[in-house]
């Protein structure tokens, strides 16, 4: 029997998105850059250049490698903070909130954390570089819940490897794979002949 495939924690945040959007990333491997991801790529660059350091009174680690067996999850956390025993994951975000995606990411880091250290970690940060703001997440017992429902979700994709079909919705506007998923071709069939009856349209106009 196969063992259970890993989750990476990255694919929480595309799951959270869009489920189809995680297919195609994490069972297709398909992948492309748009504004959003070369600006998310450059902000993560100049923290992965960080060293480890002491800022106001606690040390901060950075690109910290993360993973439970329990869950089986990997991944990486931005940075770490240490302070009065305290352990707190830190997300960089280069624009704006979005939902709760980055919410939950951080939430699988800190249950990594707590497996790995045999710590509690009550709270953890994401900060905004959109308004350069820091947002507090608390890891209560519904956001611990829904992110392992979620990876739940993301396992049994990566072991079907089946494609969702697309919703075509306004997130697709913004979505780095775009080019790739062609929503108004894959979405349901009806949305399917919706398009070809708009396309015969404007070829006929
Ligand atoms: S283009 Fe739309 S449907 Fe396709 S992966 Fe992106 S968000 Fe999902």
């Amino acid at each position: 029997m196969k063992p259970d495939p890993i989750v990476p924690i990255s694919a929480i945040e595309h799951f959270v998105y869009c489920p189809r959007q995680c297919a195609l990333i994490h069972c297709d491997g398909v992948w492309s850059d748009n504004a959003h991801t070369v600006r998310g790529s450059r902000a993560h660059r100049r923290v992965d250049s960080g060293r480890h350091r002491r800022e106001r009174g606690r040390q901060v680690l950075r690109a910290i490698p993360l993973w439970s067996e329990a869950l089986g999850l990997s991944g990486r956390a931005d940075a770490v903070e240490i302070e009065g025993g305290a352990v707190r994951p830190v997300e960089y975000k280069s624009g704006v909130r979005h939902g709760t995606a980055a919410d939950l990411q951080l939430c699988a880091q800190a249950l990594c954390l707590e497996e790995m250290l045999g710590v509690d970690v009550l709270c953890g940060h994401v900060w905004y570089g959109g308004p350069r703001r820091r947002v507090q997440v608390d890891f209560t017992p519904a956001i611990r819940c829904d992110v392992q429902d979620v990876i739940c979700l993301i396992r049994a994709q990566m072991l079907t490897a089946e494609l969702p079909d697309a919703p075509n919705d306004p997130r697709c506007a913004e979505c780095q794979l775009l080019q790739h998923c062609v929503p108004e071709l894959t979405s349901a069939p009806r949305r399917v002949s919706r398009y070809m009856a708009s396309v015969v349209f404007e070829c006929a106009t």
